[in-house]
């Protein structure tokens, strides 16, 4: 098979610009390399700041944007017979992959914590002539990547959840049981309805609580929640006053506040607002803030609640594996694939973030024609 000689790609070649429809010579693949077909690749609310250069992080450009995808294999080298779980991989075969961690390094072998690894090679957030971001046509996907095959039951549009939001709530939990988890009967609040919002809701309602309260401005993303399982949803504009809306959510409680309480809007005020909604004890679980930016909180509230906070940060392969499990398992009561509200051709990129920024669609999704 005849490796293309260039991939046409949306590259954002300048901070705050629109990207920009280049051809990218492929790069010389190295051993043990693999070439995908982008199939779909979702627009993640990282990609909307970092277009804008509002992230704490700063990758030099030219940048091919794109850390959620779905790509169909269509150079696989002799040495790569399966994906990381042992199901055997062909061209033409659908994969998503992690980020590449190097397996070396004290965070990657010591601590085993890839996310944290000091020598990662990401995805989206690269040098746009190394071909590694989904806003293309083709991508590289570079020996010693983790990647898993997308079963065959589930769609595009229902697995790409599992690459970004998907996998960062199973992470997510994963800590959050190290503490105790959720318990049979638990009143479980989650602020903010995005697609991690989206994705700590099904979970939790899949865990045992008894209730899962969602938050959110957005009347459309309430919506979204419902059908997604929780049990009750709570739009702050129509309780404007901090104290009665704090005190509705606890009364939705029963009255004790949140044994759970699950952070995913990025919201400054929200993050500090939750500590009133804490029950004595609680879990706070915070997944949703990405700035540098502070807010004052009283460390009393902590301790006065017998709090245990966690922070949890993206995912590595063993949670893209359970999360596309999940999603195997609960299709038929859950609308996964419905988190793609619109998609575009590739060309069509800058419309696709301008629509994301704007809270049009919950999430846009690229695809190839
Ligand atoms: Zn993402
Ligand atoms: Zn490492």
């Amino acid at each position: 098979m005849d490796i293309p000689k260039t991939s046409k790609a949306m590259v954002l070649t300048k901070f705050k610009e629109p990207l920009e429809l280049l051809d990218i010579p492929v790069p010389e693949l190295k051993h043990g390399d693999m070439l995908c077909k982008v199939k779909l690749a979702s627009v993640c609310g990282t990609d909307v700041h970092l277009q804008r250069d509002e992230l704490s992080m700063h990758p030099p450009t030219p940048i091919i944007m794109g850390h959620e995808t779905v790509g169909e294999i269509f150079y696989l080298p002799d040495c790569v017979k399966t994906d990381v779980a042992g199901t055997p991989v062909k061209v033409g075969d659908r994969i998503m992959w992690s980020h590449l961690f190097d397996g070396t390094c004290y965070s990657c072998k010591v601590l085993h914590e890839p996310v944290l690894c000091e020598k990662s090679r990401g995805y989206g957030f690269s040098n746009a002539y190394e071909l590694r971001g989904g806003y293309a046509e083709y991508e590289v996907v570079l020996s010693g990547t983790d990647f898993v095959r997308v079963p065959d039951d589930v769609t595009d549009e229902e697995a790409v959840g599992a690459c970004c939001a998907g996998r960062t709530v199973v992470n997510a939990f994963d800590k959050l049981y190290n503490c105790g988890g959720i318990h049979q009967g638990d009143a479980v609040v989650v602020t903010g309805v995005g697609p991690v919002g989206l994705y700590a809701i099904v979970m939790a309602a899949q865990s045992g609580a008894s209730k899962v309260i969602a938050v959110d401005i957005s009347e459309n993303r309430l919506e979204f929640a419902k059908k997604w399982g929780a049990t009750h949803v709570v739009n702050p504009k129509d309780h404007p006053d901090a104290g009665e809306r704090v005190k509705f959510i606890r009364d939705l409680c029963g009255g004790r506040g949140a044994e759970v309480i699950i952070e995913c809007s990025g919201s400054l005020s929200v993050f500090a607002e939750n500590f009133d909604i804490l029950s004595n004890p609680a879990k706070y679980l915070i997944i949703g803030q990405t700035s540098d930016d502070s807010v004052p909180i009283v460390p009393n509230k902590f301790q006065r609640h017998n709090a245990v906070v966690i922070g949890s940060h993206s995912g590595d392969i063993r949670h893209y594996i359970k999360c596309l499990k999940f999603i195997q398992a609960h299709k038929k009561k859950y609308p996964f694939g419905e988190i793609i509200s619109k998609k575009y051709e590739l060309k069509d990129a800058n419309q696709a973030l301008e629509d994301m920024r704007a809270g049009i669609a919950l999430k846009a999704a690229l695809v190839n024609k």
